[in-house]
């Protein structure tokens, strides 16, 4: 390309990529909250995986593990088959995550990313229902394989379908009027009228906060009429908590802090913290009506994402400390956000957030982008989302240091102040 000829790695890759392409670099290296491209230059990691890397990249806890259990040989493909670390992970994620909580979630395993476990989440809901519907919100985002597209907000995304996608239906996401759940009140009503011509949902499925929609941030109330409905409805609630869980929110799943129980979770991103892929779907015991084999694929038992996970849960989720960690510094990002929000020609900024995940909103999406190509020349890697690209959204790794968010925001305030 020097001589001005594209290179094959240039050409090669199809136009579908999305992520990343205001990022003109090659990458090389990373470690902790930073990446480095082939040049050596640094660059800090507020997009850590769009959400999978909380515990950072390479992260040594997670590496010793590793490159112990390769040096040993140990399995590394493992389908179906029971491995001592498959073993290991199922072991430390009871004892660290399902326990503590009082939660009686049973694992599967449904593939190897994010989409995997709701279409698991999805058909088992239809399976134990016999029902067809599943009540989604505007924005949400919960994958690009049909089913998981069909309960997905975004109109473009959904139409890359080429086939129309049934059996979903929309609520609008975290709606009050003057303090009443006002969708509810309607929706319910569609439910109690037999001639309404509403196919009885099988389910609801919903983000404590929608990541790729926007950084959109349920109330907890909300949250918990949502899960009223459901059981008054006889309708599973299913969370997904694929990008908000691992600790994003500051507890390990973002709906703790609401206290409900979800029926079904997915989980994917950082539950192997290395960003190794794996996905679980956790649902209650009485759900269990799978028959052996009605769900499953070549790359479940991931064993190197086990080691990882396992070390994970070992490191970060024996004790308190990431989670308060994590809330405490919420409101540190919160108020050099809300700086930002304030003086000349700022008006109409956005703030949202939970934990270590927030987003600036800005008027559209050009503005957004703007401030993340500016931001990426200075040094920090941040991603828009939001249906119009209108939020940039930052996602740290929960481990950065003081230092390093610091020095994050501060690139954000100047990137916004000179875009
Ligand atoms: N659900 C949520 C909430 C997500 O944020 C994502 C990915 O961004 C997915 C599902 C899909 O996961 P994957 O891209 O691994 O298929």
């Amino acid at each position: 390309s020097a001589l001005g000829t594209p290179s094959v790695f240039e050409t090669l890759e199809s136009e579908v990529r999305s992520y990343c392409r205001a990022w003109p670099v090659v990458f090389e290296r990373a470690t902790g909250s930073r990446l480095y491209d082939e040049q050596g230059r640094p660059y800090l990691d507020f997009f850590a995986g769009a959400g999978s890397l909380n515990y950072g990249h390479n992260n040594p806890a997670l590496k010793r593990a590793l490159l112990d259990y390769l040096a040993r040989d140990g399995v590394t493909h493992g389908l179906d088959m029971s491995t001592t670390a498959k073993r290991d992970f199922l072991e430390t994620f009871h004892e660290t995550v399902l326990e503590p909580r009082s939660l009686p979630y049973k694992v599967m395993f449904p593939g190897p990313t994010g989409t995997n476990a709701v279409e698991a989440a999805l058909k088992l809901a239809r399976k134990v229902t016999g029902r067809q519907t599943v009540v989604s919100f505007t924005n949400a985002f919960h994958g690009m394989s049909l089913g998981s597209l069909a309960v997905t907000g975004n109109a473009a995304k959904r139409a890359g379908a080429g086939v129309p996608l049934h059996h979903a239906i929309r609520m609008p996401f975290d709606d009050y009027l003057d303090g009443q759940l006002t969708d509810f009140l309607w929706f319910e009503r569609l439910l109690d009228d037999a001639g309404s011509g509403l196919d009885h949902p099988a389910a609801v499925i919903v983000e404590t906060v929608q990541g790729e929609g926007g950084i959109n941030v349920a109330r907890a109330a909300w949250l918990r009429g949502l899960a009223e409905l459901c059981r008054r409805h006889d309708m599973l609630l299913i969370v997904d908590d694929i990008q908000m869980g691992c600790g994003r929110t500051g507890d390990f799943f973002s709906f703790e802090e609401a206290g409900i129980t979800p029926d079904i979770v997915t989980l994917s991103k950082s539950i192997s913290g290395y960003g190794l892929p794996m996905a679980l779907c956790l649902f209650r015991p009485e759900l269990d009506v799978w028959q052996p084999g009605e769900h499953n694929g070549t790359f479940r038992g991931n064993n190197p994402a086990f080691v990882t996970a396992t070390a994970a849960l070992d490191a970060y989720w024996r004790d308190g400390a990431l989670r308060e960690r994590t809330l405490g510094r919420a409101d540190r990002v919160e108020s050099a956000l809300l700086d930002l929000c304030t003086g000349d020609g700022r008006m109409g900024l956005t703030v949202r957030g939970r934990g270590l995940v927030w987003g600036l909103e800005f008027a559209d999406g050009e503005r957004a982008e703007a401030v993340c190509r500016r931001a990426f020349e200075t040094g920090l890697l941040v991603e828009t989302s939001g249906p119009r690209g209108e939020v940039v959204k930052l996602l740290p790794p929960l481990t950065a240091t003081d230092d390093e968010l610091d020095e994050g925001l501060g690139i954000l305030a100047r990137s916004v102040r000179h875009t």
